[in-house]
């Protein structure tokens, strides 16, 4: 897996679940398909009257989330920016010619004056695949991206019991003198957090 086969994975998808804040902090969260995919890039429609438009002008954090129907969620933290002044006529008519299904909504030139084309080039990318076992996660980066690691980790406080792996519905904790979690398999449950009789478990993020 790596970022450009998770950016097909989405475009296959097709719709995708947009979550912003608005000016109240409260979350937002809306389907949009209105995308065009390069390699490592994103480019999506939408109007400027909108309260999307006005989150992303103002704030620009934007989550994106798809699930397949192999169980996998991909979901992308990123930062949107408009597109370049000069390149949003022909990101609009890109997507147009995409997704005809847009010319009934935005009919003539109203796509024009309405819309807007924001860019996602800068992501970490989140691949969760439930469907496999043990299950498998792992993060990419498009553009100039920093990956927060979240989880657990072990410390060199640990004693080797194996309470831990004895409790990890994924049996993903290595033995050893000092016991290790392999991340990619690791569900975040927390169980080892919970049932470490000497609090060598650390959260990670
Ligand atoms: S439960 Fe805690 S002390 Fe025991 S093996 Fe796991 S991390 Fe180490
Ligand atoms: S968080 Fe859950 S899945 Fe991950 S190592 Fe701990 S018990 Fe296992």
């Amino acid at each position: 897996m790596d970022a450009k086969t998770c950016l097909q994975k989405l475009q296959y998808i097709g719709v995708l679940a947009f979550a912003t804040v608005d000016e109240y902090g409260a979350p937002q969260i809306r389907n949009i398909s209105a995308i065009h995919y390069e390699a490592e890039a994103m480019y999506f429609f939408t109007a400027k009257g909108k309260s999307f438009c006005k989150e992303l002008l103002t704030d620009g954090r934007v989550q994106i989330l798809g699930y397949t129907k192999y169980k996998e969620m991909i979901r992308l933290s990123a930062k949107a920016v408009p597109a370049m002044e000069h390149e949003q006529k022909k990101w609009i008519d890109t997507i147009f010619n995409e997704q005809p299904y847009l010319s009934n909504v935005y009919p003539g030139d109203t796509r024009n004056i309405a819309g807007i084309v924001f860019q996602i080039t800068d992501a970490v990318i989140e691949y969760f695949n439930l469907g496999v076992n043990p299950i498998f996660r792992e993060h990419y980066t498009i553009g100039n991206s920093h990956i927060s690691f979240k989880g657990y980790q072990i410390s060199e406080s640990c004693i080797g019991c194996g309470a831990c792996l004895a409790n990890c519905p994924q049996r993903c904790i290595q033995p050893g003198n000092l016991y290790q979690i392999q991340q990619t398999h690791c569900l975040h449950c927390g169980n080892c957090y919970e049932v470490c009789p000497v609090k060598a478990v650390e959260k990670r993020g």
